[in-house]
């Protein structure tokens, strides 16, 4: 009788391991993901070649986007 009383203490101490490294090995995933939405930057679209670049890479000219001075000078 003990030893089927200690098997199942092994069985449940062996899921709430189990379980425990499967919470740990998320945590860190989710801060990862927060962390890489933060670093997402707004893509804007160029007016002249249609091309999506980050909004800080931009040229931002009487509230239109372009990719370029070129593209600026173009339209
Ligand atoms: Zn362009």
């Amino acid at each position: 009788m003990w030893k089927l009383i200690l098997l199942a203490l092994i069985i449940w101490l062996g899921f709430y391991i189990f379980r425990r490294n499967i919470s740990d090995s998320k945590a860190p995933k989710t801060d990862e993901n927060i962390s890489l939405n933060d670093d997402v930057e707004d893509m804007v679209q160029c007016a002249t070649c249609a091309v999506h670049l980050p909004r800080s890479e931009a040229f931002l000219v009487g509230g239109i986007f372009y990719c370029s001075e070129l593209h600026i000078k173009r339209t």
